[in-house]
């Protein structure tokens, strides 16, 4: 029986955030392999198999020991992994890429925008597309960043993994962003 309690403090603070229930594995190389629920992480971490890269502030009581709860796992031992097919930038992938953020704005997003408009050429590829909300990307239009004045936070990437995280309306647990995107 596995039970959570806050790391430190008294039981007087804020109510604690819910626990994430997932836990993203990395490969003992770094690159991400696929996520796992938090009951299979614990069992990983418990048989030696993982250890735990980034944590929640709490920590999961066993009868034995006391384990930081995941939120990031590595492998103790690389795994071969046939090479897959790279995920292809569908709104689904993109969304979940930008962490369901808009590039031009920060707030939430819940569509796709090619950043150099495909009316005028624009690629439909991971470099060309990022997430917007529905307000900035009706604004944007057609026009490039440049004939709005418009800057990108960051140059838009290919994800480093080959694999959809979660179901249809899973988002990244935030703590995951540096291991996704190369
Ligand atoms: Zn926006």
């Amino acid at each position: 029986m596995l039970t959570t309690v806050p790391a430190q403090g008294p039981a007087t603070g804020p109510a604690p955030a819910p626990a994430p229930t997932r836990t993203l594995l990395l490969n003992a190389s770094g690159e991400p392999l696929c996520v796992v629920t938090m009951h299979r992480a614990v069992v990983l971490v418990m048989t030696g198999k993982a250890t735990v890269l980034e944590s929640e502030g709490r920590v999961l009581h066993s009868a034995r020991e006391q384990i930081p709860l995941p939120v990031v796992l590595v492998l103790t031992r690389y795994v071969h992994v046939p090479s897959r097919r790279p995920v292809p930038p569908t709104r689904r992938s993109v969304l979940q890429r930008d962490d369901h953020r808009c590039a031009y704005c920060g707030g939430g997003a819940d569509t796709v925008d090619h950043v150099h408009p495909r009316s005028r050429g624009g690629r439909h590829e991971w470099t060309n597309v990022v997430a917007a909300c529905a307000r900035c990307n009706h604004r944007k239009a057609d026009r490039t960043l440049a004939e709005l004045g418009w800057e990108l936070p960051s140059r838009p990437r290919a994800p480093r993994w080959s694999f959809t995280v979660g179901g249809a309306a899973a988002r990244t647990e935030p703590a995951w962003s540096r291991y996704l995107v190369a």
